[in-house]
């Protein structure tokens, strides 16, 4: 199943793509079952909005031994967390744009859980079952405040700095999946999350023996090696197999 957040005549619907059209939802796809309201819309003539609604993002720093490494330090040996807020959550498409003191933007592309169910204490091997799907996120960085600051929050968290999307997928498999990411159609990072240093189910242990996940709360996964800068005027995209592309530009 593919779940995509559209606007229609300005307004939010949810809805699932099946062969090149979106089939509108009643409600949200987090319940049990889903509610068809019976339109159906051309996927290409949508405008799409980023596929889920998180009253958190949580981010895992350093989740790539050579992320670590380009960053300066060893890989960490749990993993490290940080919060993005609602507030930086920007949709497939959408414009990034960083204040004028920022003096470098990063782009870090990343795999993306999104949450279907309340999770707490969730045991690995039934991660399944709290996960609606898998989408392409991009960890925008004011790089420069990170390390002005010593501490993560204002770096990772102006606004606009979370694209999601383009739509969540529940068809792959989170542990083999190749991710690049590209400036201007230039390669500039590419990674597969049979990399990661502790995998999605053991992300979901570690993040709810903490803390509650609720229905359509992010989990950005950390991203790969080869983090750079972006400039007015780029367009940079996140592409992840089986899932899709993530474009946005920079203005
Ligand atoms: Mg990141």
């Amino acid at each position: 199943m593919r779940y995509v957040r559209v606007s229609v005549n300005g307004a939010p619907r949810w809805g699932v793509v099946r062969e090149g059209e979106v089939l509108t939802l009643r409600g949200d796809p987090y319940g049990e079952q889903l509610v068809y309201d019976g339109e159906v819309f051309p996927l290409a003539q949508c405008a799409l909005l980023a596929p889920c609604t998180p009253g958190k993002i949580v981010c895992v720093g350093k989740n790539y031994a050579e992320h670590a490494r380009e960053l300066g330090s060893e890989p960490p040996g749990f993993p490290v967390l940080f919060l993005k807020g609602p507030n930086t959550l920007n949709h497939p498409e959408g414009t990034l744009h960083a204040p004028a003191f920022v003096t470098r933007l990063d782009y870090e592309g990343e795999l993306a859980v999104v949450i279907r169910r309340r999770a707490k204490d969730v045991r690995a091997e039934h991660f399944a079952d709290y996960v609606l799907g898998y989408t392409c996120l991009n960890d925008v960085t004011a790089r420069d405040i990170q390390q002005h600051d010593g501490q993560w929050t204002r770096g990772k968290s102006m606004d606009g700095f979370c694209p999601i999307g383009p739509w969540v997928t529940d068809e792959v498999d989170p542990g083999h999946l190749s991710l690049e990411t590209r400036l201007n159609g230039r390669v500039v990072q590419r990674g597969n999350t049979e990399q990661f240093l502790t995998d999605v189910p053991a992300l979901l242990e570690f993040i709810t023996a903490a803390m509650t996940l609720e229905p359509g709360d992010v989990v950005a996964t950390g991203t790969p090696a080869g983090i750079g800068p972006m400039a007015p005027g780029d367009v940079v995209e996140v592409d992840i197999a089986g899932i899709g592309v993530l474009k946005n530009r920079v203005i």
